[in-house]
């Protein structure tokens, strides 16, 4: 049966790429975005379809619309710009969630959120599993985003204990593709847009912090695999790729495939509260979903080298 989709932040980098897989299986798509990080660009390709509409809207306001299933991505992602505007930030995790919570109670639609590895602070068990609490400063810089994230998380739990409304919850891990913005400051598209323009590779700290890089789309897989499990599992769910790489590694592993270059390596300031490691244990998405990440580092680069090639 085809159904109705609401995807939140759909115009987002990882909302594009959602959207149009949901319109190849045949779903109608709703994108609701603010366009405060997304980017109209991304989702063009998609405007002629007529299963596909697109709504500008800010989630802190209400939404009354009818839908069978809904995304809720709508959150900017990267330090830049969650910083921006933080108390914007925080507004947009929690009231966003209630927003989308309330229009799933009311509609009876299953409802998956977009949680974050984030949740997990600068972490003391490694690697990470859902049932680590995490360790986050309240108070501190990234704690819009990780303190929003972490209370849309505890919104989503009690309306599925007090409302039964079906939730799902997946914790993704740093993810890159086509369609990252170019100046959103993420590690893999800035170090992707200064080796082709030949400009400094900005490394912060000495570059020995860890991150787990995963392709936009298996975690698109895995979102989907999520929302229609048959279980009733509702997560959390790391959703991630476990090859853990330095920083600094990822930064020769793109010059390397970027040969021409000429950038060089230069060292910045590591940012308040940047997680020294983080790596996500799967062991729950394999066992519940049978998911688990298909492209390796070096494929995924490529492709994203390949997208950044045609827009910088
Ligand atoms: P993105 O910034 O490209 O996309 C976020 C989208 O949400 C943008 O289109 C933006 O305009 C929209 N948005 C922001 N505030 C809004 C509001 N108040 N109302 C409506 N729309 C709003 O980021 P992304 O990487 O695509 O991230 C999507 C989601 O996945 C976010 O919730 C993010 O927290 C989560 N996530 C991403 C990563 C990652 O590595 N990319 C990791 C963990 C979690
Ligand atoms: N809401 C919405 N769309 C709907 C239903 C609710 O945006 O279709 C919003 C509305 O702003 C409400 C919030 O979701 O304040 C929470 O809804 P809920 O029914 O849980 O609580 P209440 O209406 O009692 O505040
Ligand atoms: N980083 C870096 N240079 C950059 C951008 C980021 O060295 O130009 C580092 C950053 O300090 C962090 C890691 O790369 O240790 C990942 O940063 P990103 O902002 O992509 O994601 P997050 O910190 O949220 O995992």
């Amino acid at each position: 049966m085809r159904k109705k989709i609401l995807v939140s932040g759909g115009a987002g980098f990882i909302g594009s790429h959602l959207c149009k897989r949901l319109l190849e299986e045949g779903n109608e798509v709703l994108c609701v975005d603010n366009f405060f990080t997304g980017n109209k660009d991304n989702i063009v390709g998609l405007l002629e379809n007529p299963r596909f509409e697109l709504m500008r809207h800010d989630v802190t306001f209400p939404l009354y619309v009818e839908v069978d299933e809904i995304y809720n991505l709508a959150c900017p992602a990267s330090p830049v710009h969650y910083q921006f505007d933080p108390v914007q930030t925080t507004k947009t995790s929690v009231h966003g969630a209630i927003n989308m919570l309330g229009l799933a109670k009311r509609t009876r639609a299953k409802i998956l959120q977009a949680s974050t590895s984030e949740v997990y602070g600068d972490p003391e068990e490694h690697p990470q599993r859902e049932s680590y609490w995490g360790k986050v400063n309240p108070i501190g810089i990234r704690s819009c985003y990780d303190e929003g994230k972490r209370c849309a998380e505890t919104l989503f739990f009690d309306y599925y204990r007090q409302h039964e409304v079906a939730i799902r919850v997946i914790r993704i891990f740093n993810t890159y593709g086509p369609n990252m913005n170019p100046h959103d400051g993420r590690v893999v598209s800035n170090f992707i847009v200064q080796a082709l323009k030949n400009e400094d590779i900005t490394m912060y700290g000495d570059g020995s912090q860890t991150r787990s890089f995963q392709y936009v789309d298996d975690l698109v897989e895995g979102m989907i695999r999520m929302m229609e499990n048959k279980e009733g599992f509702v997560g959390p769910v790391n959703i991630g790729n476990p090859h853990e790489f330095t920083v600094k590694q990822l930064a020769e592993k793109i010059l390397e495939l970027i040969p021409d270059s000429t950038s060089k390596i230069i060292y910045k300031p590591l940012p308040q509260d940047d997680p020294r490691q983080r790596q996500p244990n799967i062991s729950l998405a394999k066992e519940k979903l049978d998911w688990e990440p298909k492209v390796e580092l070096e494929e995924g680069l490529r492709k994203t080298i390949g997208y950044f090639e045609k827009i910088v």
